[in-house]
């Protein structure tokens, strides 16, 4: 709705603009018709005639030129049309002009208004240019007065008073139908147009004095005309490759950000909402996979077609690449109008796609990001609208608006994110396997599974890089099944041919609240054949404190299943000991920031010692993380720790090379395994 009055209000201002130009021009026709008299034509009426044939045949073909603001159509005519005026009289030229105007319009299909506005803005301009010939020449042809002084002047006047006139009115026009400031656009289309408006102009008497030697020379001065015709046509051709996708035929990357820093710096919209809408289309590469790519390019080829409708007029659709498209929509007026057209497109997209002898089904995320809310350059809007689209994806909705909060989300992030789900499906997602030892016995007691992404284009990704978005994102819950399932898997595997290995795994807030968790445990259990007590879990204080209630409701429900519970990361949060007393927790894992440098940090050491003095009289056993060498796990055997995991013992390993790695230490005998360890020989 919006929309359609800002419409309506550039359509009253232009047809008031209109009317305004079409009075004057009637004025000034009249003026110069009383000023300069009948015309004299005379014997001289075959030349005539062969200017008007003329002007009228390059009204008719407009040529093409590029410029930064698009491509912009000029015509050569104004060489003849200031022949007439200087050899025949301003009102020839005016009547000539105007026929010529009209029937390149008609041609060419422009609406009334244009018609009206493109004689009524000739006759002014003409009719200027013929007040300063006037005043400068006295109104006397080159016939009448061969090329004095004063007509050269004349000339040079009325060509400069066409000139600023003509571009003007054209600018105004312009500036009235874009919305756009009138003083920046008469500026820009006076100096645009200088260069081609004067090489035109200054034809023309080289054209008069051609013609008075023999017309039949006169046809000959087209031939430039033709050779600026075909090297703008081919710097035309060049610049829309420039700034167009070869395949969709639409605006690309780089005409997009052109167009949308063109809307953020018009200074008439500066106070205007322009939404920037990013629509990601979720199955293509499936598409691509399994059809093949000449349907994937039929796909995207269609996109552009699909959403022309359902999208408000001036709005720009472009492809940035693969199967990303981007639309400005360069005035709106509420948010929720540019929500609801991004909801519009996403709908439109729903009906399938026929491809070959396929009706092809696509779902889209779409990104909102609105100027000046959400940024103020091109930059900002577009990584900003690419933020809500990742959102929207790992949402699985269609549409996002961008919200700052989703700011602690890198888009790199965000992208993984979008992928996780069908990474977990795929295989991506695996679990690597860190052991710990039994610092008394020197045997391995136990692995903590560590989850990786294998990306096929990034290589191996922490779990830092994915799990906290995962936890934002509520993709959490399944990759916190598949972390159990693989490894309650693993655990029984290993069962099965002879070690008897406890593993651990991660879980964090969201999953731990979430009640499913005690749901999926004994269905893993249930489904390896694995007892409880060779699954552990490991939560950190400050998932407990979230919601204590509710926490240790679950962790009973798991510890009645003999699963083990872990405090992970002690003394990185706060927790009540007291009321860590009453959970039903078996392990304490000593943070470690805290073991890490202990050999060399007294603080250190006394954080540790106490807490190893508080696990045992807990009577819960400690685990000391994170140690990196040889003094560090003596200083802990010494100290009474009861476990220990850290690089120095071993890094996480995929499942098959820790099974090696456990015989390997199993054939040795365990204490000499420690002992190898603690002088700083890996087992
Ligand atoms: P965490 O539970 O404290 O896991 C121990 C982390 O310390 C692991 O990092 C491990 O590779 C690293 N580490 C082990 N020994 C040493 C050492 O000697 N020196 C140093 N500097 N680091 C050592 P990772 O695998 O990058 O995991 C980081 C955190 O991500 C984990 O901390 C855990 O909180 C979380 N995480 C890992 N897997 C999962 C999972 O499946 N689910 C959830 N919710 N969180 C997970
Ligand atoms: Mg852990
Ligand atoms: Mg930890």
């Amino acid at each position: 709705m919006a929309e359609s009055e800002h419409r309506r209000t550039r359509n009253t201002s232009l047809e008031r603009y209109v009317t305004s130009v079409s009075v004057c021009a009637l004025v000034v026709m009249f003026w110069v018709v009383r000023a300069s008299g009948s015309p004299r034509v005379g014997d001289r009426w075959p030349g005539l005639c062969l200017f008007v044939v003329l002007l009228c045949a390059c009204e008719i073909k407009p040529i093409t030129v590029a410029r930064v603001s698009g491509v912009k159509e000029t015509v050569a005519s104004t060489t003849f049309a200031f022949a007439i005026f200087l050899s025949y009289g301003p009102v020839l030229a005016m009547c000539a002009q105007a026929a010529a105007s009209l029937l390149g319009d008609l041609c060419a299909k422009k609406s009334g208004l244009k018609l009206i506005f493109n004689v009524g803005q000739y006759w002014i301009a003409w009719g200027l240019a013929a007040i300063g010939f006037a005043g400068v020449a006295g109104g006397r042809t080159l016939f009448d007065d061969g090329a004095s002084w004063r007509w050269n002047l004349g000339v040079l006047t009325a060509g400069v008073l066409f000139f600023v006139a003509n571009n003007s009115l054209v600018g105004a026009a312009i500036a009235l139908s874009s919305a756009s400031s009138m003083k920046r656009v008469v500026r820009r289309t006076i100096v645009q147009e200088a260069t081609s408006d004067c090489v035109l102009l200054a034809w023309a008497p080289i054209v008069i004095i051609v013609a008075d030697r023999s017309l039949v020379f006169l046809p000959l001065l087209l031939l430039p005309v033709f050779a600026v015709y075909k090297s703008a046509s081919i710097s035309v051709e060049k610049e829309h490759q420039a700034l167009h996708d070869v395949l969709t035929g639409l605006p690309n990357r780089l005409s997009f950000v052109d167009a949308l820093q063109r809307r953020i710096v018009q200074p008439k919209l500066a106070y205007k909402q322009a939404a920037v809408l990013l629509i990601d289309l979720d199955r293509f590469k499936e598409v691509n996979d399994t059809l093949g790519h000449h349907a994937g390019d039929v796909l995207l080829a269609l996109i552009g077609p699909r959403l022309r409708p359902v999208l408000p007029e001036l709005s720009i659709i472009a492809r940035l690449g693969g199967d990303e498209f981007a639309i400005l929509l360069p005035t709106v007026q509420h948010q929720v109008d540019a929500i609801s057209i991004a909801a519009e497109i996403g709908r439109a997209l729903e009906a399938p796609f026929p491809i070959d002898d396929f009706q092809l089904e696509v779902e889209a995320s779409i990104g909102v990001a609105l100027f000046p809310d959400h940024g103020r350059t091109t930059d900002e809007l577009i990584k900003h609208a690419d933020i809500a689209m990742y959102v929207a994806k790992s949402r699985h909705s269609v549409t996002e608006l961008y919200d700052s909060s989703q700011d602690h989300h890198s888009t790199k992030r965000l992208r993984l994110v979008g992928e996780l789900r069908r990474a977990i499906s795929d295989g991506e997602i695996t679990l690597y396997y860190q052991p710990k030892l039994d610092l008394h016995s020197g045997a391995v007691c136990g692995v903590e599974a560590l989850v990786r992404w294998i990306h096929p284009q990034h290589g191996l990704v922490l779990p830092s890089e994915f799990v906290p978005v995962a936890e934002h994102t509520g993709l959490i819950r399944p990759l916190t099944r598949h972390v159990l399932a693989t490894a309650v898997q693993q655990a029984a595997i290993w069962r099965q041919s002879g070690h008897e290995l406890a593993v651990a795994i991660n879980l964090s807030a969201r999953s731990l609240h979430d009640g499913g968790i005690v749901h999926d445990v004994s269905e893993d259990l249930t489904r390896y054949g694995l007892p409880g007590r060779l699954l552990q879990i490991e939560i950190t204080e400050s998932s407990i404190m979230a919601d204590p209630a509710r926490a240790r409701r679950i962790l009973d429900q798991l510890h009645e299943m003999g699963v083990n519970l872990s405090i992970d990361d002690f003394g990185t949060g706060y927790s009540s000991l007291a009321y860590l007393q009453e959970l039903p927790v078996n392990e304490i894992k000593i943070d470690r920031s805290f073991v890490t440098n202990v050999v060399d940090s007294p603080a250190d050491q006394v954080i540790v010692k106490s807490t190893i003095d508080l696990a045992k009289n807990l009577g819960l056993t400690s685990t000391a993380e994170g140690i990196e060498s040889a003094p560090a796990l003596s200083w802990l055997r010494s100290a009474g720790c009861d476990q220990a995991q850290g690089f120095h013992i071993a890094r996480p390993m995929p499942a098959h090379e820790l099974g090696e790695w456990i015989s390997e230490a199993r054939a040795r005998d365990s204490t000499q395994t420690l002992k190898l360890v603690s002088q700083g020989k890996h087992a």
